[in-house]
């Protein structure tokens, strides 16, 4: 069995106590990882406050910060290959996606290395004759970073990378499924020449995560999960007053009308549901069709579902693994027995494959005659694709609004006035127009709604590590003339 450690304050360590990870592609344990203990969570804190106060990072120029995040931007480049094979092994995401993703990572924390230094802040053209006012953009200070299992490396850099260009440190508590990338990638961080403690790698499950995120040394908490654990992160917050970003789960829309290019919309539906074995919170669960075309569309897909190559994730060949938990294999089991029972049909799928660890096939259901089905509303994070079909665009608007979420959707139309009206008209952080889960470090992502509030990527995301200061200067030399009149 291979170990693992944690990273505090700038050393590795066993833990005091440890658990097993499995491999999802055969359900045994593979490794030994750390638990973090509540002393341990309040020790990564501690050394990140330090960290945050000291004068290595605090008077640290934002360009010197730029260069180190640069600096790990070239190892996380160098070191991809070994930690996508890591992500695979402990994950089940197979190796064709964690390879592609990782190598993009190093382009987050390079798009961030070149920001820490234009994180600008702003003089204002104030009321007074005589005064300067200026608004400086200060670090937060200790931000908790609690990601879920899935693309840990992925998730975690939209959060590290903005933070430390911003001048935050990190604790990050990586997911108790799969924390083998993480832990790795501490050592990678630590060889990147950043001050002891700035970033602190932890695991474990609920109990860290509630004793980090209540933590009052903590100044903002940056969390991806389901929306049952964001409720207990708000909660949480109460005790120590952060500031929160909750990217969470979605059952997003994937529009296609019936003047799309069919064949382009069938591979991006399969990609949007498909990929990652649907553990991606972007996933085009709800397939939402024209009736002219719904009939071609499901034959199209249904071929193409049943010709995914399932197999063990560390294979090139191979296009969707296994799910990463069997908790997450028995919700979804249980979600498609509730949604047939409630009248949706089964195009394809919907029983666990025969063979050792936690496989599940491309599943489709065509939900027309059951439109207040389970599989509509709730998030199944598998490879389970709803589908229903829409009339008119009116149609196709209300049912894909007709959701709690808000966090993705694509529309596939070759109509250009049609797709600036649903640009407008649908309620979600992103929209993809003929294409689908694009991503970039330049383009922000969230959501709203159960998808949580706050945006990762992009510049909004480094502002969000940042607090303004205003700043008074009095520019006359004459005395305050009357104490009692507010200037
Ligand atoms: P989860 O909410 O169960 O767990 C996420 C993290 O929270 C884990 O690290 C876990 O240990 C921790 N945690 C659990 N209880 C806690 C508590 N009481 N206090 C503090 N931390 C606690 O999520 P999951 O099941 O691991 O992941 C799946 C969910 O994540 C899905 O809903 C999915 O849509 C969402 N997700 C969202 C995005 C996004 O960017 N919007 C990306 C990936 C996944």
């Amino acid at each position: 069995m291979r170990e693992f450690q944690q990273y505090i304050g700038g050393g590795f360590e066993q833990g005091s106590a440890q658990f097993d990870s499995l491999d999802p592609a055969t359900g045994q344990p593979w490794a030994r990882m750390p638990e973090a203990s509540v002393e341990d969570v309040n020790r990564a804190v501690n050394a990140a406050e330090a960290a945050f106060f000291s004068p290595e990072w605090a008077a640290m120029t934002a360009t010197a910060r730029g260069k180190l995040l640069a600096r790990l931007a070239d190892l996380i480049a160098e070191n991809a290959p070994m930690l996508a094979e890591l992500e695979t092994r402990d994950t089940g995401k197979i190796i064709r996606e964690t390879s592609a993703q990782i190598a993009y990572v190093a382009e987050y924390y390079r798009y961030y290395a070149g920001l820490a230094d234009k994180i600008e802040g702003a003089h204002l053209p104030i009321d007074k004759p005589d005064m300067e006012v200026w608004l400086r953009r200060e670090p937060l200070g200790v931000v908790a970073a609690v990601v879920p299992w899935n693309s840990q490396l992925f998730l975690s850099a939209v959060k590290i990378g903005p933070a430390l260009a911003a001048g935050c440190t990190v604790v990050l508590k990586a997911s108790e499924e799969g924390p083998a990338p993480m832990l790795e990638f501490a050592k990678i961080f630590d060889q990147a020449g950043f001050p002891k403690g700035v970033l602190n790698v932890i695991t474990g499950g609920p109990e860290a995560g509630a004793a980090l995120t209540r933590h009052k040394k903590v100044a903002h908490v940056a969390f991806t999960g389901g929306p049952e654990t964001a409720r207990h992160i708000v909660r949480n917050s109460a005790e120590n007053l952060a500031s929160t970003s909750l990217e969470l789960g979605g059952k997003s829309p994937f529009i296609v009308f019936d003047d799309a290019d069919l064949e382009s919309a069938v591979n991006a539906q399969v990609s949007g549901i498909f990929a990652a074995t649907g553990q991606s919170c972007v996933a085009g669960s709800r397939l939402v069709v024209h009736e002219a075309i719904k009939e071609e569309f499901l034959t199209r897909l249904k071929e193409k579902a049943e010709n995914v190559v399932i197999g063990a994730p560390d294979e090139m060949a191979t296009e969707m693994g296994p799910l990463c938990t069997k908790r997450q294999r028995d919700v979804a089991l249980d979600l498609i027995d509730r949604s047939v029972a409630q009248g949706a049909k089964l195009i394809t799928g919907g029983q666990s494959i025969d063979r050792e660890g936690f496989f599940f096939p491309p599943t489709i259901l065509d939900c027309d005659k059951a439109r207040n089905a389970d599989s509509l509303t709730n998030e199944f994070f598998g490879p389970v694709l709803s589908m229903v079909s829409f009339k008119d665009e009116d149609d196709a608007i209300r049912i894909a609004n007709d959701t709690k979420f808000g966090l993705a959707s694509g529309v596939f139309t070759q109509n250009l006035t049609r797709a600036h009206r649903m640009i407008r008209a649908i309620r979600s952080g992103i929209v993809w127009v003929n294409t689908y889960r694009a991503v970039s470090p330049i383009a922000p992502f969230g959501g709203h709604g159960l998808s949580g509030h706050g945006r990762e990527g992009g510049i909004e995301a480094a502002m969000e590590y940042t607090k303004v200061k205003s700043v008074w200067l009095r520019t006359s030399d004459d005395p305050i003339p009357d104490p009692f009149v507010m200037r």
